[in-house]
C-alpha cells in the first residue's frame, strides 16, 4: 500500500496528456506531437495507471480532478469518453467534484463538448493567452482569436457555466495598450474565470534561443530589444488587477482572478498543500510527506504501464529507500522544514495567505514557533499582516513576493 494511502479521505486527482498538435516557441512542458498509434497506447496506459491506483485508494475520495496537458482536447472524444468511464469505475467521486479539461481552440467540436459533459466534466480552462494574431502566431499558437471565440461561444451553448481563460503579458512588443485590448476582449464573454500569467523565458525553448540576450542586458542595466521592460511588465500587471476588479473579478492568486464561488478549487488544494495523485507522463504526485515524479520517457512509460507494480524507490537526497511503483522516475520524502517552507510559499500566493490553524496540522508547530522574527521584520516592511487565524501578503507585498517569500526558507 502506498505511503498515507490508509488515512487519507480526500484526495485531488491530476491526470496528465502529453500531446500537441505542435509545439508553441515559448513552452518547455511536457508535452510531444504523437500519431494515433502512440496517443492509444498512452491512453492504454493511462488507463492501467488508473485502475491500479483505484484498487490502492479504496478508501479515498476525490474531490477534484485535473485534465491538463499537453492538449488534452486534441484528443478524439472516445479516448476522453474511456478514460473518464475508468475514472468513474477506479475511484469514488464526491457528488459535487469540480472537473476540468485544458482546450486549445481549435481543437474543440461539439461533439467532444458533449461528451465531455456526459462524462461529468463541468469545468473548461481555455488557453487563448492574446487576442491579438500577431502575437499568437509569434508564440506559435495553432488557433486564431476567432476560433477561439467560435469554441468559447459552442461550450457556452452546450451548457458549459464555468470556464477560465488563461492569458499571457509580458510578450515581445507588447506594451500596455495591446494587453488591455486582449483583456477588454476577454470580460467581454464573461467567463468565470481569468488566469493571467506573465511570460517567463524558458531554457530549450525556440524563445530562449531568440530572446535571452534581452535578459541579460536588462539584468546589466540596459533597455531589452524586443522583450517589455520590467516597468512595463509590472505596469500590465498592475492595469490588469484594476481592469479585472472593475469587472467583478477577484483576484485570489497572484496571477488569478475568479467571479464569486468560481476560485479553482483544484489549484487553491495545491496552493494548500493537499495530497494529490498525479497519473500520466512524468506527473507528480504528493502522498503523505512524499513527493513522487513519474517517468518521463514516454516509450518507457507506456511499456512499464504493462506490468504496475509497487516496488522500493531511492529518495532522490537520501538515498533512503521508499515505498512507490515501478512508474516512479523520482521520490523525496520532505523534511518538516521543506514542508513548513512549502506551506508559506505556496501559501502566500493566494490573497487570503496561510491559514495559522492549517500550518499548525500539517507542520506541527505554530507560524509564531518558527517565524516570528522573519513576520516581525516583513510586517515592519510593510510586506505581510496578519491576525489570529491568518498571515498574507499586503499589496506592496505582492509586488515584491519573490524576496518576501525567500525569507520563509529555513536553514539546512
Ligand atoms: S498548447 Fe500548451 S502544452 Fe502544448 S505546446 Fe502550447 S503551451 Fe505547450
Amino acid at each position: 500500500m502506498m505511503p498515507g494511502a490508509e488515512d487519507m479521505r480526500e484526495l485531488e486527482l491530476y491526470i496528465h496528456i502529453p500531446f500537441c498538435m505542435r509545439k508553441c516557441n515559448y513552452c518547455d512542458f511536457l508535452s510531444v506531437t504523437a500519431d494515433e498509434r502512440l496517443q492509444s497506447a498512452y491512453m492504454e496506459g493511462l488507463k492501467n495507471e488508473l485502475t491500479f491506483y483505484g484498487k490502492g485508494f479504496r478508501d479515498v475520495e476525490i474531490s477534484t480532478i485535473y485534465i491538463g496537458g499537453g492538449t488534452p482536447s486534441w484528443l478524439q472524444e472516445r479516448y476522453m469518453a474511456s478514460l473518464m468511464e475508468v475514472v468513474h469505475k477506479s475511484f469514488s467521486i464526491r457528488g459535487d467534484a469540480e472537473i476540468t479539461v485544458e482546450c486549445n481552440p481549435g481543437t474543440l467540436t461539439r461533439a467532444k463538448v458533449k461528451s465531455y459533459q456526459n462524462s461529468g466534466i463541468n469545468r473548461l480552462s481555455m488557453g487563448l493567452q492574446s487576442a491579438n494574431q500577431q502575437e499568437l502566431e509569434h508564440l506559435g499558437r495553432i488557433h486564431t482569436f476567432e476560433q477561439f471565440l467560435r469554441n468559447y461561444e459552442m461550450a457556452r451553448e452546450c451548457g458549459f457555466d464555468n470556464i477560465n481563460v488563461d492569458l499571457m503579458y509580458g510578450l515581445p512588443w507588447q506594451n500596455t495598450e495591446k494587453f488591455y485590448r486582449t483583456l477588454t476582449k476577454t470580460v467581454a464573454l464573461k467567463p468565470e474565470h481569468i488566469s493571467a500569467y506573465s511570460l517567463m523565458i524558458e531554457k530549450g525553448t525556440p524563445f530562449y534561443d531568440w530572446y535571452k540576450f534581452d535578459g541579460v542586458k536588462q539584468e546589466a542595466g540596459f533597455m531589452p530589444e524586443v522583450l517589455p521592460h520590467e516597468d512595463v511588465v509590472y505596469q500590465i500587471g498592475k492595469m490588469t488587477e484594476d481592469v479585472l476588479a472593475e469587472a467583478g473579478y477577484e483576484r485570489y492568486e497572484i496571477s488569478n482572478y475568479a467571479r464569486k464561488g468560481y476560485e479553482c478549487r483544484h489549484n487553491i488544494g495545491y496552493w494548500q498543500r493537499k495530497e494529490y495523485l498525479g497519473v500520466g507522463l512524468g506527473a507528480s504526485s504528493l502522498l503523505g510527506n512524499v513527493r513522487y515524479g513519474n517517468i518521463r520517457d514516454l516509450e518507457r512509460y507506456i511499456e512499464c504501464c504493462g506490468s504496475i507494480r509497487e516496488t522500493r524507490i531511492k529518495d532522490i537526497k537520501t538515498e533512503k529507500e521508499l515505498e512507490g511503483v515501478n512508474l516512479h522516475e523520482t521520490a523525496e520524502e520532505l523534511s518538516r522544514n521543506a514542508c513548513m517552507e512549502e506551506t508559506m510559499f505556496l501559501g502566500l500566493r493566494m490573497i487570503m495567505g496561510v491559514e495559522k490553524s492549517r500550518f499548525y496540522k500539517d507542520c506541527g508547530f505554530t507560524v509564531d514557533n518558527i517565524y516570528y522574527p522573519i513576520v516581525r521584520e516583513l510586517k515592519e516592511e510593510g510586506l505581510v499582516e496578519e491576525n489570529l487565524e491568518r498571515i498574507w501578503l499586503t499589496e506592496k507585498g505582492l509586488d515584491l513576493s519573490n524576496y518576501a517569500m525567500a525569507k520563509f526558507l529555513l536553514p539546512g
